[in-house]
């Protein structure tokens, strides 16, 4: 299951340690470790065997310090309100990383989309934003997709949305399909910004990429794009999984040839001249690069001490549990957490939103050069952070508090706690 017992009190883990160098007041912990406001709804739809059926969604505020809420929408058989907060909760800090002028956010919906018609999750969509609606806009929770979610989506959630507020408000949502105010480089974005993340983390850390083995558990769309991109610089995909079943070959897998494939078979099994792998095993192959981009709690104390990656790139939110975390950490893996690795898509969303309320649209190349400079200024930022507050970035030695997540969440929560400063809020 993708949400392993008290994710929540496991996701604040690194707020903890963060707090500890910063010697934050404990009331200061208490307020950002609780979110500001939680919706849950009830979302009935008409199937299309004509019965309705009702839906349970979630739209957690986390924090909005910072500016109005933003994040995902999740739809997925194990969503539940633990897993929304822990959602919103890196949210904050990933926004608060980039430098977008947001706080954090993030819904999602307990359903399974594979199993519903396009029919079905229309209606389910619209009921979802009516449900929600006085609690999101453009300057107060700004949606997006998350797992299970995609552009069409958004498309029928921003009709809905202005049918009831009665005018076109495009920055309502972000990802939106490109006619209608969807932002170029969105559908790459996260991918994009996880491999800018990655070239800054080989730089610093003297990993070769040539040649590199590449493994990556969740081959969707967040992961096609940056095995892509690795694979032009040269390095050998030799794993990739998704949610039934995986493929492995030592030799290296052509990326677009295994997109097309999975687009043909909506599976990766079976990919030509690859050996069947289960879902999870890309986390314990033999590997110089993990790119775990599936769900939360892949990464565990079960299965931590397998892990041969020098350097993990957490495209997914939340793929490893702080046990695990710790473990990696002394084997001296170098692990580029998810609030910094994953946050090109909610960069870019920024960039659609700054685009909707110009009305004046930008190229690709301009969204590209933007999100590349903002990557690099981030990890840059937590290097730094992590350096300047004794972090130990070689993670030669094994004290807990030596690691780039704790510098990421340094660097997250100063930044969230002058915006509350600075608003008298504490
Ligand atoms: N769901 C994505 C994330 O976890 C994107 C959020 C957004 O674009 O608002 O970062």
């Amino acid at each position: 299951m993708p949400n392993p017992g008290n994710l929540y009190e496991k996701a604040l883990t690194p707020l903890k340690k963060a707090a500890a160098v910063l010697n934050l007041e404990p009331d200061v912990v208490e307020v950002l470790s609780n979110p500001e406001r939680v919706l849950i709804v009830s979302i009935p739809t008409r199937m299309d065997n004509g019965k309705i059926k009702v839906f349970t969604g979630y739209r957690v505020q986390h924090n909005t310090a910072r500016g109005p809420a933003k994040g995902g929408i999740r739809y997925h058989p194990g969503v539940c309100l633990d897993e929304v907060k822990s959602l919103a909760f890196w949210m904050s800090n990933k926004n608060a990383i980039v430098g977008v002028p947001f706080g954090g956010g993030k819904g999602g919906i307990t359903c399974n989309p594979k199993e519903m018609s396009a029919g079905e999750l229309e209606r389910l969509t619209r009921g979802y934003a009516a449900a929600i609606s006085k609690f999101v806009g453009v300057d107060q929770d700004i949606p997006a997709p998350d797992v299970g979610t995609n552009a069409q989506i958004m498309g029928w959630f921003v009709d809905e949305y202005c049918k009831i507020a009665g005018k076109s408000i495009p920055g309502v949502i972000t990802a939106k399909p490109l006619d209608i105010g969807g932002s170029r480089g969105r559908g790459t974005a996260t991918g994009r910004g996880a491999f800018f993340a990655t070239l800054e983390a080989v730089k610093t850390y003297k990993i070769p990429l040539k040649g590199a083995r590449v493994s990556i558990q969740g081959f969707g769309n967040v992961a096609q794009p940056i095995a892509k991109y690795l694979f032009d610089l040269g390095c050998r995909i030799i794993a990739v999984s998704d949610s039934t079943g995986g493929a492995f070959n030592a030799k290296g897998m052509h990326p677009e040839k295994l997109t097309k494939f999975k687009k043909k078979t909506r599976s990766v099994r079976g990919f030509p001249g690859s050996k069947e792998i289960e879902t999870i095993d890309p986390i314990t192959v033999d590997c110089d690069i993990l790119i775990p981009a599936a769900l939360e709690g892949q990464i565990t104390k079960e299965n931590a001490d397998e892990v041969t990656a020098k350097l993990i790139v957490e495209e997914a939110n939340g793929p490893t549990t702080p046990e695990a975390d710790k473990i990696l950490h002394e084997k001296g893996a170098i692990v580029v957490p998810d609030v910094l690795a994953n946050a090109g898509g909610v960069t870019v969303s920024y960039f659609e939103w700054v685009q909707n309320r110009m009305g004046y649209y930008w190229s690709d190349e301009e969204v590209d050069e933007k999100l590349k400079k903002v990557m690099a200024k981030a990890f840059k930022e937590v290097y730094q952070n992590a350096k300047q507050y004794q972090v130990d970035t070689t993670l030669r030695t094994k004290r807990a508090e030596t690691d780039l997540r704790t510098a990421s969440y340094l660097t997250a929560v100063q930044k969230i706690v002058a915006a509350m400063q600075a608003l008298g809020r504490i």
